[in-house]
């Protein structure tokens, strides 16, 4: 179609290059560390977060996995998206799957951080 622009699937450079904005702007949950992993693991999801505890009573990682062969801006929504679960979970709710008031407020939060916003 005439002027339909052409959405390519996000480079290797352009994701290290968000998980470094999102490492100096967005600091984890207290006591934890990011780990981002860009995956072809994952099946019929675009992304996931889970939460790896430490040894000797340490919190540990947030481990957050975004799957290869979405377009640049998606794989920054979704990146974003599992950084919120990680705070809504860690402030509010325990180990949910669903997304509650708090976890919107969150994602808006780190979209703001994440785009200079805030
Ligand atoms: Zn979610």
């Amino acid at each position: 179609m005439a002027g339909r622009k052409v959405v390519t699937q996000c480079t290797a450079a352009e994701w290290r290059s968000m998980c470094r904005r999102v490492k100096s702007c967005i600091p984890p949950p207290e006591g934890y560390a990011w780990r981002f992993v860009w995956s072809t693991a994952l099946e019929g999801d675009e992304g996931d977060c889970s939460r790896v505890l430490g040894k000797d009573g340490r919190l540990g990682t947030f481990r957050i996995r975004v799957a290869k062969g979405l377009s640049e801006k998606q794989t920054i929504d979704v990146l974003l998206h599992e950084c919120a679960h990680a705070f809504d979970w860690t402030e509010h709710h325990g180990w949910l799957t669903d997304h509650s008031s708090t976890f919107w407020i969150w994602l808006g939060r780190l979209f703001r951080r994440y785009h200079g916003l805030e």
